[in-house]
């Protein structure tokens, strides 16, 4: 089969890869129906985390079932199935909590930009639709596997209540689903905070009610002045560099929430001034199998459209091409058809 190796920042290439294999009584294979690229694969590919030798890419997926180990009995081939990046038993008891991206069986996806894949931990992973649904649900069926679930995550951790008050840091495909999730959850004005023009229309459409395009002292300033001068309920930081987590925790309000979804880039918070700010904080990487069920029937009940983040579809081939369209920033996320 083909699929995507990064040799160096920079250098990701379509390359032929050995077939995946059965390894594990407990995995499954499938053939990949579409794939993407993640805003996290950027950090890899900018060269801001260091990549140890060629390695495949990827850890978003939706397929069919193609084969599955002598233990997997919840899924069967041909089955169309979601998953998520981070793989689970759904059975050991950080599972039973709903802290399925801190199984103990925990395997990360990290090869998914390829024709087929094998999901470990399969049994607990996979969740199948009633039949094939059709291509047009695809996008955002693909969407719930990673972007979605993050947003949705970052809402939920941020404690967002119908009613509150929210603010999305990041105009990032995981920020745009944050506005859909806060949404969902009944936040009566939620604000993005954007420059970028396509990504704020987008916000917009999804549910924002404000944009802010201040950052820094100047953004808390803006979010201030929309709030009454008290900051906002829920903050959703959808970044993870220093700067976007400064922004998330000074956006709080006293007893406020912040739910931080990005992954950290050398952040350092200072102890004093979290004492003092009385802000709640959750984050890690999202336990996305707790929503699957609910986010897939949403998506199919056409109630959400996450797949609208999807502004650049490529043949998988051209994968490169996608990497590149999200570094220039010329493409939000990048849609991959083997
Ligand atoms: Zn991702
Ligand atoms: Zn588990």
């Amino acid at each position: 089969m083909r699929g995507a190796v990064i040799h160096a920042p920079g250098d990701v290439r379509f390359e032929t890869l050995d077939d995946p294999r059965i390894l594990k009584p407990t995995d499954a294979i499938i053939r990949t129906a579409v794939t993407c690229v993640c805003g996290s694969d950027l950090w890899p590919y900018r060269g801001a985390e260091p990549t140890d030798g060629a390695h495949p890419m990827g850890h978003e997926y939706v397929g069919f079932v193609e084969e599955v180990g002598s233990e997997v009995t919840a899924v069967r081939p041909g089955q169309f199935v979601v998953g998520s990046f981070a793989t689970s038993c759904n059975a050991c008891a950080n599972c039973r909590n709903g802290y399925q991206s801190g199984c103990l069986h925990r395997e990360f996806m990290s090869t998914c930009q390829a024709e087929y894949v094998r999901i470990p931990n399969a049994q607990g992973t996979l969740v199948a639709t009633d039949g094939v649904p059709d291509e047009a649900f695809w996008p955002g069926l693909l969407a719930v596997s990673d972007v979605l679930g993050t947003g949705w995550w970052a809402a939920d951790a941020a404690e967002v209540r119908p009613g509150a008050t929210a603010v999305v840091v990041g105009d990032g495909a995981v920020g745009l689903c944050g506005v859909i999730a806060a949404k969902e959850f009944g936040a009566e004005r939620i604000i993005a905070m954007s420059r970028h023009e396509p990504r704020q229309k987008l916000a917009l459409e999804f549910g924002a009610t404000d944009i802010v395009t201040e950052r820094g002292d100047e953004g808390v300033a803006r979010l201030k002045e929309l709030t009454g001068g008290i900051c906002v309920d829920s903050v959703l930081e959808c970044v993870g560099t220093a700067q976007a987590m400064q922004q998330a925790l000074r956006s709080a309000r006293p007893g406020g929430n912040v739910g931080f979804v990005g992954v950290p880039h050398e952040v350092a918070l200072d102890g004093q001034e979290l004492f003092f700010s009385h802000v709640g904080l959750r984050g890690g990487p999202a336990p996305v199998r707790r929503y699957l069920p609910d986010l897939v029937a949403r998506v199919l009940s056409r109630s959400i459209d996450p797949g609208k983040v999807f502004d650049l579809t490529l043949p998988l081939e051209q994968v490169a091409e996608g990497y590149r369209a999200m570094d220039e920033r010329r493409a939000i996320k990048t849609l991959l058809k083997p």
